[in-house]
Parts: structure tokens; sequence; C-alpha cells
């Protein structure tokens, strides 16, 4: 997908690295989430205990990673990172399970992707610290326990309902991230254009937080861009900056990205506003359906420019409006 879409790009990793919170207490919003994390860490603490384990649900770029990355610094555990597609086989999981130290914190990013030989591996292995391992092949093979270290696994997926209830149903907690507020980002922005010691207006700021999506990883992406666009055309980072910069960007006034507003205008020109189905709508913009659905819609959704219906997707009066198209009158 597009430079600024919610994915992160390997050259941004060390830039997003220096923007992460490292505490709950540096973290910005998801306020009842941090509550709850952060009782369910101090009371595994106080019980000397390793916590129970935990699902990491949103959207990408929500703060899934840098939270397990709190988890782990909170319970001051080293952390072991991993994602659903590098375990294609159960001996991939067997072989990081079994190097876990004692309250190791273990993150599995994209958790729904994971092979089911291994899901069930793991299934074992979050109850009871305990995985067989199979030892020959054919009629000789014999199946041999072996006890792992206590540990946390810290799960992430972009939905929870693509997980298999087995998975779901052994963790203690579930943690939904929502999207963020135009506040919350605000204090995302303002903090890290600190750390990057780029100087932006309060009107610069709050401009860059309207248009992010939400999303703090967006957030950061679009801040690196203003910065660029200050910097070659000498610009200083207020609001007529950040405008120019994100027009260059085709970040619409409502933080819309180009994927966003194919999806809308899709429903609203090929569908005549729906409803639509997700497979047919993802097929009609060439995007995967797992994509539309976890990034593009909830987005859409969440800004009143899409509804879902038990019959499909359907674009809102606002949806039209924004594409610009007149919505077709009630007879
Ligand atoms: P993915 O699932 O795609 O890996 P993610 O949900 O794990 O995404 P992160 O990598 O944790 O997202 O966060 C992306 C970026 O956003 C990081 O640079 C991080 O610094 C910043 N960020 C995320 N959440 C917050 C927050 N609550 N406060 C401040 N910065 C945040």
């Amino acid at each position: 997908s597009g430079e600024l879409s919610a994915q992160a790009s390997a050259s941004e990793q060390g830039y997003e690295g220096a923007l992460r919170p490292t505490s709950l207490a540096e973290f910005v919003g998801q306020s009842k989430v941090r509550r709850q994390l952060g009782l369910l860490l101090d009371a595994a603490t106080m019980r000397r205990h390793t916590p129970d384990h935990i699902l990491l649900a949103g959207p990408p770029g929500l703060g899934k990673t840098t939270l397990s990355m709190i988890v782990a610094s909170e319970l001051d555990k080293p952390l072991h990172q991993t994602s659903g597609p590098a375990i294609q086989h159960a001996g991939d999981l067997a072989a990081v399970l079994s190097a876990l130290t004692p309250g190791e914190v273990l993150f599995i990013d994209e958790i729904h992707r994971m092979a089911r030989s291994a899901e069930e591996m793991l299934y074992l292995a979050m109850e009871d610290f305990k995985v067989d391992i199979m030892v020959g092949k054919g009629a000789g093979a014999t199946s041999v326990p072996l006890e792992l270290s206590p540990f946390t696994l810290v799960g992430a997926t972009t939905r929870a309902g693509l997980l298999p209830n087995p998975l779901r149903d052994r963790f203690g907690f579930t943690a939904h991230l929502e999207f963020y507020s135009d506040d919350e980002l605000s204090q995302v922005v303002s903090r890290a254009s600190g750390l990057i010691e780029f100087s932006l207006s309060e009107s610069g700021v709050d401009e860059i937080a309207r248009r992010s999506r939400g999303t703090p990883r967006i957030a950061n992406r679009l801040l690196r861009r203003v910065r660029d666009y200050g910097l070659v055309h000498d610009l200083p980072g207020d609001a007529s900056t950040v405008q120019a910069a994100l027009a260059l960007y085709d970040v619409d006034d409502h933080g819309l990205d180009r994927l966003d507003r194919e999806v809308l205008r899709a429903v609203v020109e090929r569908f005549n506003g729906g409803p639509v189905g997700l497979s047919t709508l993802a097929v009609s913009v060439g995007e995967e359906s797992e994509t539309i659905e976890a990034v593009v819609e909830p987005f859409l959704v969440r800004t009143g420019l899409l509804s879902r219906t038990p019959r499909g997707r359907v674009a809102t009066r606002l949806g039209w409006e924004h594409v610009g198209v007149e919505p077709p009158t009630a007879p």
C-alpha cells in the first residue's frame, strides 16, 4: 500500500523506535486499556506470578508493539518478538518457546496468521507451560513432553474475530485498541516533534493530528513529511506548511488517504452507494479483503462515511458528500 499507509516500512523502524513511549505513564490515550493493563501488571508483581496472557486487538499503528514492549519493561523482564507469518511449523514455535527464560514476555504479532499445527502446540504451552515434541517419524514416532519456563504471551491481531475460539479463550485479558481522538493525537505529535527537535506551532500540531486517521503511526509519519517540507522550502512549522506538505502527499482534510478514498468512491460510484459485499469491494479496488476489513473499513465507519449492514457495506449521506456526488433522494 501507499507511502502514508498504516504499515511500517523497514526504513521507518528506526524513527519509530526513537519515538516509542517506554512506560504506561508515557503512553498517550487508550485510558481504559492503560488502566486495565496497569492493574493486571501490578497484581502480577504483587503476587510474584507471571500475568495472564494478553491479547491486543485493533487496526495497525495504534500501539500494539509499543504496548508489548511496555509490558516487558514494566515487569522488568526480557521481550522476545516474533510474528505469526514467521511461525510456519510447530517446530518453529517449539524452538522459540523452549528458549524462553522464566517470566519472559513473548510477543507474537499478527498471531492470526500462525500455522495451524503451531496453534495447537500453543494451546498447551499457554495453559500448562508445556509442549509435546514429536520425536522420530512414521509408526515409530513418539511425543516427548517438555517443560517450559512460565512466560507471558502478548498476542496482537488486527481483529480478535480472526482468531479461532480455543486460542482466543486462552487469553486472560483482551485489550481492544480504539482509534485516537484528535486531542490525543495532538499530544502524540507534540511529544514526537520535541523528540525530533522540530519546532511546530500549536495550530501546526493540531492540523497534523486532525489528518492522522486516528493513528499514532500515521501522525508520526506525517510529522516527518512536514519536517522535510519545512526544511526543503525553508518554512516554519505552522498550519499552512502542514497543509501544503500534506496536500503533496494526497492526505485530505479528514485524513483519508488514497485507498480510503478509492474504497469510498467505489461504493458510491460503482455500486450506487451499496450494499456491496466485502470481497466484491476488495476486488474492485484491487486490494486484499483483509486490508479493507482491518484497516480501511474501521476508519470509514468511525468517521461516519460508511456503515456496515447485514447485506453489505453502504455509503452514508456524509460518504456521498465526501466523494462529491449528490446522494439519490428517497422516492
Ligand atoms: P502494527 O500492529 O502495525 O505493528 P502497532 O499497533 O504495533 O502496529 P506500534 O508499532 O506500536 O503500532 O506504534 C506505531 C508508532 O506509533 C510508534 O512509533 C509509536 O511510537 C507510536 N505510538 C503508538 N501508540 C502511541 C501512544 N499511545 N503514544 C505515543 N506514541 C504512540
